[in-house]
């Protein structure tokens, strides 16, 4: 059953896959944005599939004006907010705040666009109940920063469900990101390692029988590469980038959302299915959960 309440004489909705992608600095931690620029085909290739994407856009690029902010929205994507500076020392954990991200990338977004953002997703998906509560004064209406899988020193969110919920006592959504197994999360890093055909199985068989919105993450950077950047990087992450260029990149991207639209699931924003959910139709979660780890 889809969380989109279609009623009940209405048509069985297909289940969706929402393709999100975080733009950021390159590599979400170089002071540089070369990558940004070669995204060409990306455009092709959602223009040509009529793929929906949600984008989730720093503060500080907003604010740049970079160019491609305007090439997602005549893409017709929906841009919505990734935290402001993105910076690596500023991730914290999930008992502390980031209301200077928060705000700062929320005014940021209001002087572009001369409205506030519908959704957030939170640098390295750090989030705090501290974080959930300002966005919902913000007026948010969904929050997509959760990764339910523990990040050891930043955040175990293990406990959380992974379909969709609300927050208790407040009016914010959540949407989780989908996993690839219990210890990994569908982001198109790890994707390229597994490669599109075992990565949809996986995605299918962790959702399980009756999967609400599988939201997908990417970032610029799992599809193209830019070598000078990716020589900055810390030798981990640089390894595993490395890795992925062999079976990752667009093409995975693309060979993914085929083999996910064969399996019936129908490519959707991210945006809509949240203005579609009706909140009564969905499990509260109380901010509680987040004492219930006192440490992480
Ligand atoms: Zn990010």
């Amino acid at each position: 059953m889809s969380t989109l309440s279609p009623g009940p004489d209405a048509p069985a909705r297909r289940p969706a896959v929402c393709l999100t992608f975080d733009v950021e600095p390159d590599y979400g931690r170089r002071p540089t944005f070369g990558i940004l620029d070669k995204a060409d085909s990306f455009f092709d290739w959602i223009r040509a599939e009529r793929v929906p994407v949600t984008a989730f856009v720093t503060g500080r690029i907003i604010e740049r004006g970079h160019r491609i902010i305007d090439r997602l929205l005549a893409a017709g994507i929906a841009v919505e907010l990734h935290g402001y500076a993105h910076a690596p020392e500023a991730f914290g954990t999930m008992h502390g705040s980031h209301a200077d991200e928060i705000q700062r990338g929320t005014d940021a977004y209001l002087g572009r666009f001369g409205r506030s953002p519908t959704g957030y997703r939170a640098p390295s998906g750090v989030v705090s109940a501290a974080d959930l509560r300002l966005l919902d004064r913000l007026g948010y209406r969904y929050d997509s920063s959760v990764f339910p899988v523990r990040r050891s020193g930043r955040y175990d969110f293990t406990s959380l469900p992974r379909r969709p919920f609300r927050w208790g006592g407040l009016g914010l959504l959540e949407f989780p990101v989908a996993l690839l197994t219990p210890r990994l999360p569908a982001g198109l890093t790890f994707i390229n390692l597994f490669g599109p055909s075992v990565s949809a199985r996986l995605i299918r068989r962790t959702a399980g029988p009756e999967p609400g919105p599988l939201v997908l993450d990417g970032h610029f950077h799992n599809l193209y590469a830019d070598d000078e950047a990716l020589a900055g990087l810390p030798w981990a992450l640089r390894a595993v980038y490395t890795a992925g260029r062999w079976s990752g990149g667009l093409r995975c991207t693309r060979l993914l959302v085929d083999r996910l639209r064969r399996a019936g699931f129908e490519p959707s924003d991210l945006r809509e299915v949240a203005a579609l959910t009706q909140t009564a139709d969905i499990p509260a979660v109380e901010l509680g959960v987040f004492d219930s780890h006192p440490a992480c």
